[in-house]
This record gives structure tokens, C-alpha cells and sequence, in this order.
């Protein structure tokens, strides 16, 4: 079960939003489609389902090109759009079972959607009408049409947005038992939400990948978090030369006044210590400070 972009470029009129982005997906990740808003996403989730075409770049489901096979594409795909857009007015189950006769589950729906609605944890909403749903549940019944006719790929379009704490943490547990059998694409802006959830990231920003993911995976973020920053402040002038000579030193940079901030590939505040006094140089501070992932995104998302 793979998704295999080759050289997708999209145009909206004048505006590129997406700039001949490859990537593959196989079976048994969750994979992050990490990025800030407009970078793109959505627009790559759409071109993968078949609701909208590229204007070049082909994409490929389990090696089928999806605009030529839009009916057997679809078939493997569970797709949770960005937007949710349900039918307001329908009773959960109503609509659950209207979604599974347009998958022509036949005498399976009855089953089938009984099986989802406890899946998803939607049995004491069940009865509700959709329109009168807390956006928790209204994922929730999102989640459970994507997952309906148990397609092997899912593709999940910021997920939980705009649920509160509590619903996203339910909704991550979920998308994390999914993923140990299904392929999951989950497009997000929040770093966090890779962390918990995903076991390989792709950042895209303005269009492009910026980190891929066979090169720059999480684990590669993760050991890249693990450099060391530390924070320091002298009395005096800065040693900048004589800091930069200690070893596991990476960069030695200005932050103003007597301080300065090193990058460290491990913490050398002893090392620093020990030099300060040797110079006869009064440290003022001294701090170590951990690099976020955020920060390495940060990094990467500005020119
Ligand atoms: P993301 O999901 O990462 O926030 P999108 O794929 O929605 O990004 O959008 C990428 C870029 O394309 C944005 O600059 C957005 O304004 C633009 N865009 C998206 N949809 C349309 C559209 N239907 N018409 C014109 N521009 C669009
Ligand atoms: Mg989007």
C-alpha cells in the first residue's frame, strides 16, 4: 500500500502552490505532512484523492496513476478533508449508512457501521443529529466515513483541529492504532502533533519539501534537537576566538552585549567554565538550552 508523488505542480491561475514535490509513502507509517498555513497541504491531499487535478506530475496509488483510475483510487482511500463537510440535518447512523450505500457495502453496511461507530467511540452520539455535534464528535464522524469501507490508505487533513485537549489526545490514540495497518498521511501545522503521532515527517513550505523524508526524517530532526545550545554571558568582551577553538564546538554567535550563544554537539558548560577561569574572565551566566523542534523548523522554514 503506497503513495508515490512524482514532480506534482499545481497552479490556482497565477499562483504556484505546490512546485514539483515528489515523495512515497508506504504501508505502516503514520506520516506527518508538517508545514505552516498555505504551505500547500491541502492541496497535495486533494491532488492524491482525485478531487483535483495537477497541472503537471503524476500521482500513483498502490501503482495506479489516480486520475485515470479515479473509482479504484478511491476505493483505497479514506479521506477526511480539511473542512469536514457533513450533512448537518442527518442523524449519525442515518448518515454513516448513507455513506456506506455510496461505498455499495450492501448486506456488509449494517455490520460495518456498527463496527465504526464503536471504533470511533461515536455509540452514545449516535442517535444525535450531526449538525447538533461538538466539533470533537463531528471529527469523529468524519474519521468514521474515511474509515467506512476500510480503505488501506488514509489521508487526514488537519486532523484535530480545533478540538479541545482532551479530544485531541483521543483522536491521536486513535490515528496511532489505525496506522499499525494502514498507510496515514495527517497533514498538521503543529510540531507537536508530529511528535505524538507520526513516525516520519515531510516538511513542505511554499510549495516545496523542504525536508524529506528519506533524508531529513524525524530522526534526523530528533538528532539535530539534540545539538547543544548553550547560552553564555561575560563580564568582558566575548572570547569568541578562544570558544570557538574548544572542541565540540559547532558555531560561536553574538546575542548582544558581553553574550553569546554556542552550538555545541555536547555540553561543554565545563569546558566554557574552565576556560573563563584560566582567561581570568568572569562568567555571568551560564545556561544550557535544548533545541526544539520547533526551532529546527523555524530554521528551515526562513530564508
Ligand atoms: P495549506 O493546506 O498548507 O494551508 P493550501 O493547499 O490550502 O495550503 O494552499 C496553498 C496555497 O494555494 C495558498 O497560498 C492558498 O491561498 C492557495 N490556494 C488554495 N486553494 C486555492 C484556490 N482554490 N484558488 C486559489 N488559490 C488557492
Ligand atoms: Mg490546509
Amino acid at each position: 500500500m503506497s503513495i508515490t508523488a512524482r514532480n506534482i505542480t499545481k497552479w490556482y491561475g497565477e499562483q504556484k502552490a505546490l512546485d514539483r514535490v515528489s515523495f512515497s509513502v508506504e504501508k505502516g507509517h503514520v506520516t506527518g505532512f508538517l508545514g505552516p498555513n498555505g504551505a500547500g497541504k491541502s492541496t497535495m491531499m486533494k491532488i492524491i484523492t482525485g478531487f483535483l487535478p495537477p497541472s503537471s506530475g503524476e500521482v500513483l496509488v498502490n501503482g495506479l496513476e489516480v486520475r485515470n483510475n479515479l473509482l479504484e483510487v478511491r476505493k483505497m482511500i479514506g479521506y477526511l478533508p480539511e473542512h469536514n463537510p457533513l450533512y448537518q440535518e442527518m442523524y449519525v447512523r442515518e448518515y454513516l449508512s448513507y455513506v456506506g450505500g455510496i461505498y455499495k457495502l450492501g448486506r456488509e453496511k449494517k455490520k460495518r457501521v456498527e463496527e465504526i461507530i464503536g471504533l470511533t467511540g461515536l455509540g452514545p452520539e449516535q442517535h444525535k443529529q450531526i449538525g447538533s455535534l461538538s466539533k470533537g464528535y463531528r471529527q469523529r464522524v468524519g474519521l468514521a466515513q474515511a474509515l467506512l469501507h476500510d480503505p488501506d490508505i488514509l489521508i487526514l487533513d488537519e486532523p484535530t483541529s480545533g478540538l479541545d485537549p482532551n479530544q485531541i489526545v483521543e483522536i491521536r490514540e486513535l490515528i496511532r492504532s489505525l496506522g499499525r495497518e494502514k498507510t496515514v498521511l495527517l497533514s498538521t501545522h503543529i510540531m507537536q502533533e508530529v511528535e505524538a503521532v507520526c513516525d516520519r515527517v515531510i516538511i513542505i513550505h511554499k510549495g516545496r519539501i523542504i525536508a524529506d523524508e528519506t533524508e531529513q526524517s524525524l530522526v534526523n530532526l530528533r538528532e539535530q534537537q539534540s545539538l547543544c545550545t548553550i547560552h553564555t554571558e561575560f563580564a568582558e568582551a566575548v572570547p569568541v576566538d578562544l570558544l570557538r577553538n574548544l572542541e565540540h564546538v559547532k558555531e560561536v554567535s553574538p546575542a548582544g552585549g558581553h553574550a553569546c550563544v554556542l552550538t555545541c554537539d555536547t555540553d561543554i558548560r565545563e569546558e566554557i567554565f574552565r576556560l573563563a577561569v584560566e582567561q581570568g574572565l568572569t562568567l555571568k551566566s551560564l545556561s544550557l538550552a535544548g533545541r526544539s523542534l520547533e526551532e529546527v523548523f523555524r530554521e528551515l522554514t526562513t530564508e
